[in-house]
């Protein structure tokens, strides 16, 4: 069995030997096993389920959400010599009664079907007299709620594998993989008894930088500059900003492209294919861009603004150095990206369970952007993946060569400022109090009398969100897990108040005359 899928891995793909976990998945599958698949975005998740489709009998359904890019998907299947094709909204209803009758003729081996073809009764019932051997879910999470790109029409995938009179393997592909999302698609899935696999999060080709309170403008203009032959992604949060820096840097006569929702059809599939075909070196875009892209020369992927979650983060900058050549991850966070998100969650439809899962899963973005910990070790741990790793010295942290500073001081005066506000205030309110700002809310609650109201007037505001974020990324502090989450102070922060424990951090070179300014 195994030879024989090896044989495909070196005649079909060109390949001489499987990339980690890859085998033990194929193997699952061919031994009629259920199977959940958690692997990194450019792992390889594909061959996965397009090898064992070759060796089992009739067909496989891949489910993909991926509309615009099961043609490409397909035509690539083809060119190597795999019988393969789509139905999706794209065809007419005579194509896609051609495909079916194709295929109950046995002519494909691998059909690409976007979730919502599921929920038709006539498809469903002109796909049941097909020998469906395996069905493939590709980008499973998208079941979930809890996931960072929840399709509701991903949850008819579980009524219509029940509809089938004989149930054929299943398997599910994913990159996200926190527990609450793994349940769901074992759940909703309809998965039984099934081998988890999860492999290799780590890409050590890729190498995390966090930047922060520095003009994000003047550091892309430097490091496109510097980096001017290589193809790069710089993901922002709005479309707005995608127009904006796309214009300048269109006009500084940069070779880029842009990709958004709100641009035409037309307009977004010729940008992209000029970036992937190299005709343009920069695609400035929202996270609308790049699912199941496989380009494998980005040489860096740069956040303009910080995402929603590590699950979107990891998955977006993971689009850096397919081909296994050092990349860079570069995110650049600006004391607004947290109020933008959180705003962006107030906005959406979701209850309050979701919106506070989403709250806090934010707020894990904030610690990443704030942990003076190794980032991989920080991405690794989040997608519980144990590892030895203390340092990797290929991430900003690692190569942080500030000095640790004793900043005990300050801390106390943000935790006492915390307890004079009784621990029922968020971030931005603590650190407009420390600010001594005139703002109204402060004003009106009175908070401008109290002992800690301007006390650390020397700093910026932004600085002063910036120190207690890393407070709380440091368990000093911690947030509730609420809608709106307030600060309170945990037990190694009480310790500092009552002296018994100092705080060294290496702080940011910008900050630190401002301790100096404090004493
Ligand atoms: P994912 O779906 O996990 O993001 P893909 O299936 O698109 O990843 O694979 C990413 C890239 O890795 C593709 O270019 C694919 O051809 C390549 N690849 C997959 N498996 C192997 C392998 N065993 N050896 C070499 N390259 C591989």
């Amino acid at each position: 069995m195994l030879t024989a899928a090896l044989n495909i891995l070196k005649q079909h793909y060109g390949y001489t030997t499987f990339r980690p976990g890859q085998q033990k998945i194929i193997t699952s599958l061919l031994n009629n096993k259920d199977t959940l698949a958690i692997m990194p975005t450019g792992a390889g998740k594909s061959l996965c389920f397009q090898i064992p489709a070759l060796l089992l009998p009739g067909v496989t359904l891949v489910v993909s959400p991926l509309i615009s890019l099961m043609k490409d998907q397909v035509d690539a299947l083809n060119g190597v010599g795999i019988p393969a094709t789509f139905i999706n909204s794209s065809l007419t209803l005579s194509q896609v009664n051609e495909r079916i009758y194709n295929a109950k003729c046995g002519r494909y081996k691998i059909i690409y079907i976007a979730p919502e073809r599921l929920e038709s009764e006539s498809f469903q019932a002109a796909i049941k007299v097909l020998t469906i051997s395996l069905l493939a879910i590709d980008e499973a999470h998208c079941v979930s709620q809890w996931g960072h790109d929840f399709r509701p029409s991903y949850r008819a995938v579980g009524t219509f594998i029940t509809s089938l009179p004989n149930r054929p393997i299943i398997g599910a592909f994913t990159a996200t993989a926190t527990t609450d999302v793994t349940q769901d698609i074992i759940t909703l899935l309809t998965l039984r008894k099934p081998d988890i696999y999860m492999t290799g999060f780590d890409r050590e080709n890729l190498s995390f930088t966090v930047i922060r309170g520095e003009n994000k403008q003047d550091f892309t203009l430097k490091y496109i500059t510097t980096n001017k032959e290589q193809s790069g992604i710089i993901y922002a949060a709005t479309r707005k900003e995608v127009d904006n820096l796309y214009s300048l840097l269109y006009k500084k006569g940069y070779s880029v492209g842009k990709y958004h929702a709100g641009l035409p059809d037309k307009e977004r599939q010729h940008y992209q294919e000029q970036f992937i075909y190299d005709n343009i070196s920069i695609m400035v875009a929202t996270n609308a861009f790049g699912m199941g892209i496989d380009k494998s020369n980005v040489r860096y992927v740069i956040h303009y603004n910080m995402p929603k979650n590590m699950e979107a983060y990891y998955q977006e900058a993971g689009r850096a150095g397919r081909d296994g050549e050092p990349s860079e991850c570069i995110l650049l966070f600006g004391a607004q990206d947290p109020l933008l998100q959180r705003y962006l969650i107030e906005q959406t439809t979701f209850d309050t369970d979701r919106k506070t899962n989403e709250i806090s899963k934010l707020q894990t973005m904030v610690d990443y952007c704030h942990t003076p910990e190794c980032l991989r070790k920080f991405i690794l741990s989040y997608f519980g993946e144990t590892s030895d790793l203390t340092e990797c010295d290929n991430c900003s942290n690692c190569k942080d060569d500030n000095e640790l500073t004793d900043i005990t001081l300050d801390a106390q005066k943000i935790f006492s400022c915390v307890m004079r506000v009784k621990e029922r205030y968020g971030t931005t309110l603590i650190a407009s109090v420390l600010k001594g700002s005139k703002d109204k809310k402060v004003l009106q609650l009175g908070f401008d009398s109290l002992s800690t109201y301007g006390l650390l007037k020397n700093y910026t505001l932004p600085e002063i969100r910036d120190a207690i974020n890393r407070l709380i990324a440091t368990d000093y502090l911690m947030l509730t897990d609420s809608e709106y989450p307030v600060v309170k102070l945990a037990p190694k922060g009480v310790a500092v108040l009552k002296n018994q424990t100092k705080v060294w951090q290496k702080v940011p070179k910008r900050t630190q005359k401002i301790t100096v300014d404090n004493s």
